[in-house]
């Protein structure tokens, strides 16, 4: 069987005050959240998934929350822009939800036909609300205050910038089997054929935009979906073949990872199905417990002290 991405995994963007961003998308934006956990790196900091019931694929938006740390801004190299896919007719009680809750008014705009309202998030991250020319029947988490009318289903896109197209376009089309779907300015949209959402990146060529500064109110990396850990290892040998750095399989305890740099300086990682959230906690609970990977299990007490109050 032919090997395949699957549009969208995850994207892990950076934040400042863990209380406000865990309060912001669980509450404001009406998100589950699926696990909290620690930086596996750096356990003294949160690390947060939020998504729909189970965190499936495609709609897991995580967070570094890192205390008292500088505010970046976007720029080449990075994604710079997560859309969310919502439904018909709902922007507009984005819009005055989002306004009530402090947040500074954004914007409607058009691209590729498609609706969207665009605002940043309490750190400054770009998020798109788009309502989808095509169906989207995935089943949101809703909660008291963001009905099944208005709830996102999901990401929609990803928006990256880059100075150059083509080694960025070599890598989607090549290796990640995108397709590419058309032009619109400078942004040219890409499209996974095997899923029906989380399947757009949108690239936009900007050879004069200044690089990003990578922290807060900015993305991390963004993770492609692939179905397990066999799928992972082939596109790994694809992507080393190419001559790019990339790094072994790395355990995440929610999906098994590779880490690499595409040309244009996005971070990108493909990230597995397997074995999912429901690995250490039943789905009716994901997010109650402070979860530790078991490198850290024995220090759990410490680590509870650092972290910060929620
Ligand atoms: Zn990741």
């Amino acid at each position: 069987m032919e090997k395949e991405v699957l549009g969208l995994h995850h994207i892990t963007a950076i934040a400042g005050n863990a209380k406000q961003n865990l309060d912001f998308y669980t509450r404001v934006m009406g998100l589950r959240l699926v696990k909290k956990t620690v930086n596996f790196d750096d356990p003294g900091t949160f690390h947060f998934y939020f998504g729909n019931e189970s965190g499936t694929p495609g709609t897991i938006l995580t967070f570094f929350p890192w205390e008292g740390i500088r505010k970046g801004y976007i720029g080449a190299g990075m994604a710079t822009e997560i859309g969310y896919s919502v439904p018909k007719g709902s922007l507009e009680f984005w819009e005055n939800r989002l306004g009530s809750q402090g947040t500074l008014k954004g914007t409607y705009l058009e691209r590729f036909s498609e609706k969207h309202y665009v605002f940043q998030d309490p750190d400054g991250l770009h998020i798109h609300l788009v309502e989808p020319s095509g169906p989207d029947q995935r089943t949101p988490w809703v909660t008291d205050e963001v009905s099944q009318s208005a709830a996102t289903r999901g990401f929609h896109s990803v928006t990256l910038a880059v100075h150059r197209l083509g080694p960025t376009e070599k890598i989607l089309t090549g290796i990640l089997g995108y397709v590419l779907e058309g032009k619109e300015g400078n942004i040219s949209r890409y499209r996974s054929p095997w899923v029906e959402n989380a399947s757009i990146v949108d690239v936009m060529e900007a050879p004069n935009l200044p690089r990003g500064l990578n922290a807060a109110g900015t993305n991390h990396h963004i993770a492609f979906r692939v179905k397990d850990e066999e799928t992972l290892m082939y596109f790994r040998s694809r992507i080393e073949e190419m001559g790019l750095g990339i790094t072994p399989k790395i355990d995440r305890d929610y999906f098994f990872s590779v880490y690499f740099r595409e040309p244009g300086g996005v971070l990108f990682e493909l990230a597995t199905e397997n074995p999912g959230f429901t690995r250490d906690e039943p789905l009716e609970s994901l997010g109650g417990q402070l979860k530790l990977p078991s490198q850290y299990e024995a220090r759990r007490e410490e680590i509870m002290r650092v972290l910060p109050q929620l």
